[in-house]
């Protein structure tokens, strides 16, 4: 645990305490091992002038929704301290009443809702007030002799509180335990299976005093040689059976979340190593490092055997019961999906509606499992009693959250593969996919593609759509990454040189077999299995208007768009059964590509007699049709809005009297 405080960068914020509060939360924010996403708070009090120019006393608490990390001044939400004190004397109140009164007694009403920890930052009577969910410090505290342990480390300058659950019932239970205290006397606070609090007039002090109390925690449990060092061993999941088997598992999930879901494999050497442990079971099913860790991935992971689909079945089953023995009048039923797995010797699954959420399920892991393996060898993992976590994962203002529940986009959750995306309406299609709240893996020849997207939703693969090895490759990356497939846009597609058919050349020919054609072919045949595991699956087929109005001198682009357009309709039939929906589009003078540059453009409407503009608006609406036109009803198609029609065919051309 580093001091990351630094005298010279602190200097700038010197006599602004709401700025040196700003410099030391983030200083906490950037170790993971003292708080993760936004979890741990801070505060300062402070004394200023109202507009009334009398002399105000406040705390400024981190309010929610921001994360120490990169939390600024607007992020710390300024609370009357004569209200808070007074709430603290209350016998009862409820969490919601308790944000209610909170928000009644801040300066500015536009600011964010303080911490629900803010009573308890009010009652300890320093200006700086640091507070972090440890890991090493509550790791020592999920341990069977846990409190006797942390009370010998620290000595009697450390106060050590049982658990209570956070809001208005923990700052009242420090209240009655402090009322009589000399404050003077101590250096911080542990609520045990918690965190720690540290207070001082200084922010350097209050901070370096946390620090200190990590240190000495992360060097006790070095110190018994229950570090965890996992080796550098990393696994990837080769097998088709295995690679299916995760898509399988993906979908149980979405339909026992009520939505489609991702699924991330992750095989680092931790997870690897817990997925390893003989005695599993039974240390992955204590519970959660940190409560308030069970709203972002509830109570306990599923552990995946033989069967991992019926794994996810029995986890459900499983949590209703926890439901059912828990449940107080009122509440509502969770999705009972497990919102991580462990797979015994592969590694560790996530899952969540996006990739941020799957991040942060990530990082809580990973530090759950690096807690358990040390725990462990200091006697054992003991975590809190169900009902605790119960309490917080069902906690009023949870609830309430979950009624107000924000709708999601049409595509959340889904998974889609774009071939020949680097350019046109494959490049439109992964950019409106992201933008409705799908992931991508976004093909291409071009190597350009996998940097292309800058964005954690897009994978960009550099594959040979004709080639089965380099398909199954990319395929291989996207369902470890992402989980599953549902979406498959078959775009990629080549323009050769027009001629007649008795000039054609069978080298220009059989290419456009190959790309327009054959690879679609292949793309389909090689994605069929996985589609089988989807979440409503859906196929779009980028056709030509050429199919049902060829044109002099194109045969071959058109004859294979037409062979395309076959098999998309074959497939349809073929694929009803499983309920994947296989339709076609015919674009058409979507001028916006690569191939269509100024001057081409210019030429062709010379040719016509006509102005750019005109050409481009050559149709019955007299509209210009755009990639981005051709990708939103591609999205369209793959949602929802189409989800009773397949083996369609639909022109977006403007209008075409020969196609009409
Ligand atoms: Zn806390």
């Amino acid at each position: 645990m580093e001091n990351r405080w630094r005298d010279a960068d602190a200097a700038a914020f010197a006599g602004d305490l709401l700025q040196l509060r700003v410099y030391t939360s983030r200083l906490l924010g950037q170790d993971p091992d003292l708080v993760l996403h936004g979890g741990g708070n801070t505060s300062v009090k402070i004394t200023q002038k109202n507009f009334f120019r009398e002399s105000e006393s406040l705390l400024y608490v981190k309010g929610s929704g921001w994360d120490l990390g990169s939390i600024e001044a607007a992020g710390f939400p300024a609370v009357k301290m004569d209200v808070l004190l007074k709430m603290a004397q209350l016998d009862h109140l409820s969490d919601t009443d308790m944000v209610r009164l909170q928000r009644t007694a801040m300066i500015d009403p536009g600011a964010p809702n303080p911490s629900v920890e803010a009573i308890l930052h009010a009652l300890i009577p320093f200006t700086f007030v640091d507070h972090t969910h440890a890991d090493a410090v509550v790791t020592l505290s999920n341990t069977p002799k846990g409190e006797e342990l942390l009370r010998e480390l620290y000595g009697p300058r450390m106060l050590i509180f049982p658990y209570v659950m956070p809001g208005f019932i923990l700052a009242k239970d420090v209240y009655q335990r402090t009322q009589n205290i000399d404050w003077s006397a101590y250096d911080g606070i542990i609520l045990l299976h918690h965190g720690v609090f540290t207070f001082a007039d200084e922010a350097k002090a209050s901070y370096a005093r946390m620090i200190e109390i990590v240190a000495k925690a992360e060097a006790y449990i070095e110190a018994q040689g229950a570090s965890c060092s996992p080796g550098a061993s990393i696994e990837t999941l080769t097998a088709e059976q295995d690679l299916l088997t995760l898509a399988a598992i993906r979908r149980r999930v979405s339909q026992l979340q009520g939505r489609a879901s991702l699924c991330r494999l992750s095989q680092s050497p931790l997870s690897l190593l817990f997925s390893r442990q003989k005695n599993l079971q039974q240390i992955a099913t204590q519970g959660p490092l940190t409560p308030d860790h069970v709203i972002r991935t509830k109570r306990i992971p599923a552990i995946l055997g033989e069967d991992p689909v019926a794994a996810i079945d029995e986890y459900a089953e499983e949590y209703q019961r926890y439901f059912d023995n828990n449940k107080t009048d009122g509440l509502t039923c969770l999705n009972p999906a497990p919102c991580w797995a462990v797979w015994p010797g592969i590694g560790s699954l996530k899952f969540g509606g996006g990739v941020k959420e799957l991040g942060i399920i990530d990082d809580i892991n990973q530090h759950s499992m690096k807690s358990i393996l040390q725990a462990e060898k200091l006697g054992g993992w003991r975590a809190l009693p169900e009902k605790d976590i119960f309490e917080l994962e069902y906690w009023e203002l949870e609830q309430a959250k979950l009624k107000k529940g924000a709708a999601a986009a049409a595509l959340q959750g889904k998974v889609a593969l774009v071939t020949g995306a680097a350019s046109g309406i494959g490049k439109a299609c992964v950019e409106s996919l992201i933008a409705e709240g799908a992931v991508v893996a976004a093909l291409d020849i071009d190597p350009a593609i996998e940097t292309q997207f800058d964005s954690t939703s897009v994978m960009g693969l550099r594959c040979d759509v004709t080639d089965r090895s380099s398909l199954h490759a990319a395929l291989r990356s996207l369902i470890t990454h992402f989980g599953g497939l549902d979406i498959l846009v078959s775009n990629a597609g080549a323009f050769p040189l027009s001629a007649g058919i008795e000039d054609i050349e069978d080298a220009n020919w059989d290419k456009s077999m190959a790309i327009n054609l054959s690879s679609h072919q292949r793309v389909l045949s090689s994605c069929i299995p996985y589609l089988k595991q989807g979440v409503d699956p859906a196929v779009i087929f980028i056709a030509s208007k050429n199919v049902p109005a060829p044109g002099v001198g194109a045969s071959t682009y058109s004859v294979a768009k037409a062979g395309m357009t076959q098999l998309a309709r074959i497939a349809a039939l073929e694929l009803a059964a499983e309920g994947i929906r296989v339709n076609t589009l015919h674009p058409d003078a979507v001028f916006d590509t690569a191939i269509w540059t100024d001057e081409v453009l210019e030429k062709r409407a010379r040719h016509y007699g006509l102005s750019v503009a005109e050409y481009k608006t050559r149709n019955l609406l007299k509209t210009e049709i755009r990639s981005s036109d051709v990708a939103a009803l591609v999205c369209a198609l793959a949602g929802p809005l189409f989800a009773k029609t397949t083996g369609a065919q639909i022109p977006i051309d403007g209008g075409n009297d020969r196609v009409i």
